[in-house]
């Protein structure tokens, strides 16, 4: 290399040094400096107030601990809305009908990727439903086996909604649920799984009507005429649907909300009260 090359680089990769070491020095206090709140390295980088998208006050985990859950109650009930990778793949015959007669009876869903939390916790082939037929909403979407998707939505199609028609010359806008897949037990049964640890139950607590009208299991007004006779529409009718249904007046428990399933009773027993 030519001499005045070489001073040339020399005096390049010098000032090039200078500058590393007057950033390492800046960074050197900048990290001093946070050190004070927090040792992790990852802090270091990330400024402790977020600037950019996130404006919550909320500090976001960092690192490993975003593979955390955030709460205990994200610990007992996973998110378990992450769609399937490949509906349909190794299906049962049995599941593949069941979807066409859920798309016929006029339900929205989308195939949900298999749950399985152990015991009988456990759903193969599940299905989100967020919409019955008529654009009744379901809310939030419920996560059911298909089969209860299916009885559920027979019903409301069937009888729910010519009854609410019937009785208040209103369609159905919104199903509220308070429960749909959960990994439980039936209270106070002493450790008998529940159906909705099967996807096989579902919690109805209140019905929203087109014209305003608002059947709310929980409110005291419940047992004016018109709501007790859709109440019994709903029980007698519902039994040709579920092989349970619970609503209030039956026990504690079900004091606020209806409770339907499809339980495979081996006696073809069916428990409507
Ligand atoms: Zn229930």
């Amino acid at each position: 290399m030519p001499e005045v090359l070489r001073n040339g680089a020399a005096a390049l990769f010098g000032s090039i040094r200078r500058r590393a070491r007057t950033l390492v020095g800046a960074a050197a206090i900048g990290a001093g400096a946070l050190a004070f709140s927090s040792c992790s390295v990852s802090s270091v980088l990330t400024p402790t107030v977020d600037v950019g998208a996130q404006t919550s006050s909320i500090s976001q985990p960092r690192g490993l601990a975003r593979l955390a859950p955030l709460s205990a109650m994200t610990a007992a009930y996973p998110r378990l809305s992450t769609p399937r990778a490949s509906p349909g793949a190794a299906m049962p015959a049995s599941e593949v009908e069941c979807r066409r007669q859920l798309r016929r009876m006029g339900a929205t869903y989308q195939d949900l990727a298999p749950i399985n939390q152990g015991g009988s916790c456990r759903i193969d082939h599940p299905v989100q439903v967020s919409r019955l037929s008529g654009n009744i909403q379901m809310k939030p979407a419920a996560t059911l086996s298909c089969d209860m998707a299916l009885a559920f939505a027979s019903w409301t199609k069937k009888e729910l909604a010519p009854a609410a028609r019937w009785r208040y010359l209103s369609g159905v806008k919104t199903i509220h649920q308070g429960s749909s897949y959960s990994c439980r037990n039936i209270a106070g049964s002493g450790g008998v799984a529940s159906e909705h640890s099967k996807g096989n139950a579902l919690d109805v607590m209140r019905i929203e009507l087109k014209n305003g009208s608002d059947i709310d299991v929980r409110k005291p007004g419940w047992f004016s005429f018109r709501q007790r006779s859709l109440l019994n529409n709903v029980r007698t009718g519902g039994c040709e649907y579920f092989s349970t249904v619970l609503g209030p007046g039956y026990n504690a428990a079900h004091a606020d909300h209806f409770h339907f399933d499809i339980k495979n009773r081996r006696n073809g027993y069916v428990a409507c009260k």
